[in-house]
């Protein structure tokens, strides 16, 4: 069992460090990491725990991924960076592999998860003047509450978590936000003026909130009757996690345009992109939008290994096989007082806790001391994100610590 407490430990030197020179912008738990492989993370005093946050499902592949590493120092040995002012020999053999994995006719490469979606707000209000005819600087993109797209402040500016947003001001105006799930209020807000719906597929930072089934077939419904683009921000939903290459297509519906990152390098290199059909990616030109390190080689030659991984080692099919399980395994704990409600979709869970339970956070601290890393989101939600190379038994270990921690009386928990 872990003991971050003993006398010898070093984690305390790690986190005073932290917290005299680094920004306070998280509140992570108090362990420090410091080697890790596939599911596994070893911290400094050598305690070995299963990851199953898999930071933010960026590493689905699993940790270290061998064949995604060697990819990473062969090209970093070789050639990492030309900026798109010159081509390199990895660009176009990666956008081809994204296209052809996708469905889309292009793809346009970045770095973090929120410029592609910045990317894709630019590509639906070029899209809406020049194509849809939308009156310049009236376009309008309708957002949802509960939604996480990024940090930037045009992002952050339609927020509904003040901790997002709060004094970060003034935000960028031509955004309507509506209740997730509810198309009758989709329908109050869209207007000749709207030229895009951004939607999570799926709500990640929200707690793994799964919307009613008619939900996007009626987004895209609105948005083929209104002339609008449906874009689907999948860089955390997206590439397995759910079960499915894309989480929306889970409800049998094709989106105009779709952002993902995390997962597309195997957590080793911030890697994003915005896939699209050319009607939609030829509003770009040259000098229209790009990124310093936007399709770098390094950054094409390990997506394209981690894509690889996830086809090769079929990742996806394992997490609809092995997430029907952990499905199974984590209804069983809706019977414990200690639990409200819970999600699953592919090997993504939120577990909701009643508010007599005391907060998430004690729970993962608890969990964390069983050997199982798990993070908090919003106040009482417990969410879980394996890395999707998880073998089944390893699953089963995880859902009997969960069952320990999670079936005690709310007064032992502290
Ligand atoms: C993480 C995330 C982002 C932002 O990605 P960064 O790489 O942190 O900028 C955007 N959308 C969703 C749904 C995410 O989960």
């Amino acid at each position: 069992m872990p003991r971050a407490d003993a006398a010898d430990s070093r984690t305390p030197e790690f986190i005073d460090l932290e917290g005299r020179y680094s920004a306070h912008n998280y509140h992570p738990l108090d362990v420090v990491i410091e080697r890790a492989e596939g599911v596994w993370v070893w911290d400094v005093d050598g305690n070995r725990y299963m990851d199953f946050l898999a930071a933010y499902s960026a590493v689905n592949q699993g940790h270290n991924h061998p064949r995604i590493v060697a990819a990473l120092r062969e090209q970093a040995g070789r050639l990492a960076l030309t900026s798109r002012a010159f081509r390199n020999d990895q660009f176009g053999p990666l956008c081809r592999k994204l296209a052809r994995l996708s469905g889309y006719d292009k793809v346009l490469m970045m770095n973090a998860g929120a410029e592609a979606v910045e990317t894709a707000l630019k590509a639906a209000r070029r899209w809406g003047y020049r194509v849809k005819g939308v009156e310049q600087n009236k376009a309008e993109i309708i957002v949802f509450d509960g939604n996480f797209h990024g940090r930037t402040t045009t992002i952050v500016g339609f927020s509904a978590d003040p901790n997002a947003y709060a004094d970060f001001g003034p935000f960028a105006p031509g955004f309507v936000r509506v209740p997730y799930g509810d198309l009758a209020a989709v329908r109050g807000a869209i207007n000749e003026n709207t030229v895009a719906i951004l939607v999570e597929p799926i709500q990640g930072e929200g707690g793994v909130i799964i919307p009613p089934e008619n939900f996007l077939p009626g987004l895209r419904a609105l948005c083929d009757e209104h002339r609008a683009l449906l874009l689907c921000d999948e860089i955390q939903a997206g590439l397995g996690r759910c079960g499915s290459l894309f989480a929306h297509r889970l409800a049998g519906v094709r989106a105009d345009g779709v952002c993902i990152g995390k997962a597309l390098s195997g957590g080793l290199y911030p890697v994003s992109a915005f896939l699209a059909d050319d009607a939609v990616m030829g509003v770009f030109n040259p000098g229209s939008h790009g990124s310093t390190y936007g399709g770098n080689p390094l950054a094409c030659a390990v997506a394209g290994a981690a894509l690889d991984v996830l086809t090769d080692e079929k990742l996806i099919e394992r997490a609809a096989e092995l997430g029907a399980h952990l499905g199974t395994r984590l209804r069983a704990l809706e019977s414990s007082p200690l639990v409200k409600a819970v999600r699953c979709v592919g090997l993504w869970a939120g577990i909701d806790l009643h508010e007599s339970a005391g907060g998430a956070r004690r729970y993962t601290q608890l969990l964390k001391r069983e050997g199982l890393l798990a993070k908090g989101t919003h106040v009482h939600t417990i969410r879980l994100a394996p890395p999707l190379v998880i073998t089944r038994e390893e699953l089963d270990q995880a859902c009997d610590t969960l069952e320990r921690v999670l079936r005690q009386p709310a007064a032992q928990a502290s």
